[in-house]
């Protein structure tokens, strides 16, 4: 089958060109920079590939080194969206490196000259780019929690295409192109699709990565208590169920510490506000520590605290607990009294693996400890 390469050529400039500005509308609306950069490089391949089409109109010396150069720079834009996708702020001297190096080699007549040359140096450049691109996400694969296989195969699908053509391709003129037929034909027209559909793909598992992320960003915040960075209310009933539904399949008994802080709001009214904040946060990293991974965690009300302990009973409780409260209380944040903390234990040997109940439990034990004058343990079996 012919393929008529005028034609495919203005086909992939209109795609490039709806394709970037759609990733450059989509940027605008919440200007994640990956998407930017995304939008520049399939913009700077519709230019790019705008200019093969008019080289054939006797402008051939300019646009054969600026064609080029603009192609190269948005293979430099795709590895610079994959570097802001990891984080990396954009390599400028790496940006630049392929297109200077290409302008470089323009001023040696024998390189021009030759058509093969050319095709070698662009596709090892544009592959080098790929390699840069996929590394990228190789790198971080650990850290990057989104599906990022579709981005990494369709780089490296790209990135074999250019190594294959910078031994294979011999080239072809481009008059013969504009034409279509001669040598190099069937090459040149399956690059021009390979280029669409590389475009198409990657800017839509790009799209796909930088959304997902988003999502668990925001789902992150959704489950996260914004003042001390541990579970909010939301995070310790969905965990709490799941690991007392756990315990209950595995006859493992659970304990629940319920902590309220000692009179939080005098200690607001005495040294403000932001202290009183500087308190929290000190409350759950001293909790914190004395946790283990598979506890959960949580800050449940404003100065209220619970911490769910898999596979422990009564005894273990309580000693968790007394080593809290000592350490709360020892803290030099403040003069001395000033922290302090009531915790109330339930487990489920009594309450049952049922949360709502587990919590009225130790909310009555709780209630215990501060009528008992503060800053102590109280166990349920005791009410
Ligand atoms: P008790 O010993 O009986 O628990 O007395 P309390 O003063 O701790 O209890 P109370 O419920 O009367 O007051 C809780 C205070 O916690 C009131 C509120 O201003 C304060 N508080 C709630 N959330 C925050 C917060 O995010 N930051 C600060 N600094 N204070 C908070
Ligand atoms: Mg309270
Ligand atoms: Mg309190």
């Amino acid at each position: 089958m012919m393929l008529h390469i005028p034609t495919l050529l203005m086909v992939a400039v209109f795609v490039f060109c709806l394709m970037g500005l759609l990733t450059v509308h989509a940027w605008s609306r919440g200007r994640e920079p990956t998407l930017g950069y995304l939008g520049s490089m399939l913009l700077l391949a519709a230019l790019g590939t705008g200019l093969v089409v008019v080289r054939g109109a006797g402008m051939d010396f300019v646009a054969l080194i600026i064609g080029n150069v603009v192609l190269l720079l948005s293979a430099a834009m795709n590895w610079t969206a994959m570097r802001a996708f990891v984080q990396r702020k954009p390599n400028v001297p790496g940006i630049f490196a392929g297109c200077g190096l290409w302008m470089l080699m323009c001023l040696v007549p024998q390189f021009y000259g030759s058509l093969s040359a050319r095709v070698t140096l662009y596709s090892l450049l544009a592959a080098s780019y790929g390699v840069l691109s996929a590394l990228e996400l190789w790198r971080k694969r650990d850290t990057l929690e989104v599906a990022y296989a579709p981005a990494l195969v369709l780089t490296l699908w790209h990135t074999g295409f250019y190594v294959i053509r910078a031994f294979a391709d011999t080239g072809l003129p481009i008059k013969s192109g504009q034409t279509s037929g001669g040598e190099g034909v069937p090459f040149f027209s399956f690059m021009l699709f390979e280029s669409m559909l590389y475009a198409i793909g990657i800017a839509y598992v790009t799209l796909a990565m930088v959304k997902e992320r988003a999502e668990l960003r925001f789902k992150a915040a959704a489950f996260s208590d914004a003042l001390t960075g541990i579970g909010n209310r939301r995070a310790f009933m969905l965990k709490g169920e799941q690991l007392l539904e756990d315990s209950d399949r595995r006859q493992q008994s659970v304990a629940l510490l319920l902590c309220d802080l000692d009179h939080f709001k005098r200690l607001n009214d005495s040294f403000g506000h932001p202290m009183g904040d500087r308190a929290l946060i000190a409350f759950a990293q001293v909790s914190q520590a004395m946790l283990r991974k598979s506890d959960v965690f949580a800050r449940i009300g404003g100065e209220e605290f619970a911490c769910l302990l898999a596979d422990t009973d009564e005894a273990i409780a309580f000693d968790v607990a007394e080593r809290i409260r000592q350490a709360f209380a020892q803290l030099d944040l403040l003069a001395p009294g000033f922290l302090s903390v009531s915790i109330g234990i339930a487990t489920t040997d009594k309450a049952g693996h049922t949360l709502s109940h587990l919590l009225s439990q130790a909310d009555q034990a709780l209630y215990r400890a501060k009528a008992q004058g503060r800053n102590r343990v109280q166990l349920v079996a005791s009410v």
